[in-house]
């Protein structure tokens, strides 16, 4: 079995790929953008994993289902609800029904495995704990806002002082996560934004130690190429945690918890004149990671299922 610690948009790339091209994978979703909204509990990681495995991915857009409609939006707008945050119809038969489940007492868990059997999809998507917390990002005066009303609502446009995960402190990885980390021949850290995808997994309490332990097959394939995140705020982000938004940066942030990286061709003069030498438990690979078409998902997937 190998198992990819995945956010959503970059993440679900490298998901899809290994899908397609391995028989027996394990998703470990992020859940620290999860958040409520009219009333509905929504997992923007979740569901864009499950979407994109199943082909209902709008792809351009990176989120939601394709082809879908926005009827219930526009009518809560005319009633004076506040409409920053995009549930299409079809997409919000998902919130519905999960948070319907989750008030007759079903945890995330099981929720997540109801909705990857009714899309059809043989594989887990396991959320990395089914206790809520989230990532806020802090703006000046220290005033706190949930990831995705920071970057939807307000696109952006404050500057970002920090990121938390508010409440991690009460979650815990669920048992299927955890032994799916123990259990899995290799584990990889897809290509998502480090601090709000995979940082909010890493720092659950007790997953730094676990995974201590099962460095040696573990794999990250880094978002950066040539310095520069492949899309999204990553060195925004990054610089607001005080990491310097470049490889060197990366690759510190992991390198206690990681025995190979893998970095695009681009990078390899970089990596290995300037920045190897100071690494030497981790092993360097480079390839071609950008995944602009679904061949290219194919083909990093084959690379690693081939090398490791
Ligand atoms: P989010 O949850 O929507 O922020 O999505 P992720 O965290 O899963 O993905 C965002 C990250 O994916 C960004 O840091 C991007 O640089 C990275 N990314 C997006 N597309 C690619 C790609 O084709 N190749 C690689 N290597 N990274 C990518």
């Amino acid at each position: 079995m190998i198992t990819i610690l995945a956010g959503g948009t970059g993440s679900v790339k490298l998901v899809r790929g290994m899908y397609r091209e391995s028989e027996n994978i394990t998703i470990i979703s992020n859940v620290a953008d999860n958040f409520w909204h009219y009333g509905l509990y929504v997992c923007p990681d979740i569901d864009t994993i499950i979407y994109g495995l199943s082909n209902n991915l709008d792809k351009k857009k990176g989120w939601g289902v394709k082809r879908d409609s926005f009827n219930f939006l526009k009518y809560m707008a005319t009633l004076g609800t506040e409409k920053w945050f995009n549930l299409g119809d079809k997409d919000l038969t998902t919130h519905v029904l999960r948070t319907q489940l989750l008030k007759e007492g079903r945890n995330l868990t099981e929720i997540t495995k109801f909705f990857t059997e009714k899309y059809g999809l043989s594989v887990f998507v396991l959320p990395a704990s089914d206790t809520h917390y989230e990532s806020n990002i802090v703006t000046e005066g220290n005033k706190r806002i949930h990831l995705q009303e920071y970057w939807i609502k307000y696109q952006g446009s404050v500057p970002v002082c920090d990121i938390i995960y508010k409440d991690i402190e009460k979650a815990r990885v669920t048992l299927p996560a955890q032994e799916a980390l123990e259990e899995s021949k290799l584990i990889i850290f897809a290509p998502g934004n480090p601090i709000t995808s995979i940082g909010p997994i890493i720092s659950i309490p007790g997953m730094k130690n676990l995974l201590k332990k099962l460095k040696n097959k573990i794999v990250m394939i880094s978002p950066l190429i040539s310095n520069k995140a492949v899309s999204g705020p990553c060195e925004v982000y990054m610089k607001a945690k005080n990491i310097p938004p470049n490889l060197r940066g990366l690759i510190d942030f992991y390198s206690e918890i990681t025995s190979t990286m893998i970095f695009d061709q681009l990078d390899k003069s970089e990596i290995e004149r300037k920045i190897k030498n100071d690494y030497p438990e981790i092993k360097f690979c480079y390839t071609d990671i950008l995944m602009t078409n679904l061949r290219k998902e194919s083909l990093l997937a084959r690379y690693i299922i081939s090398n490791f």
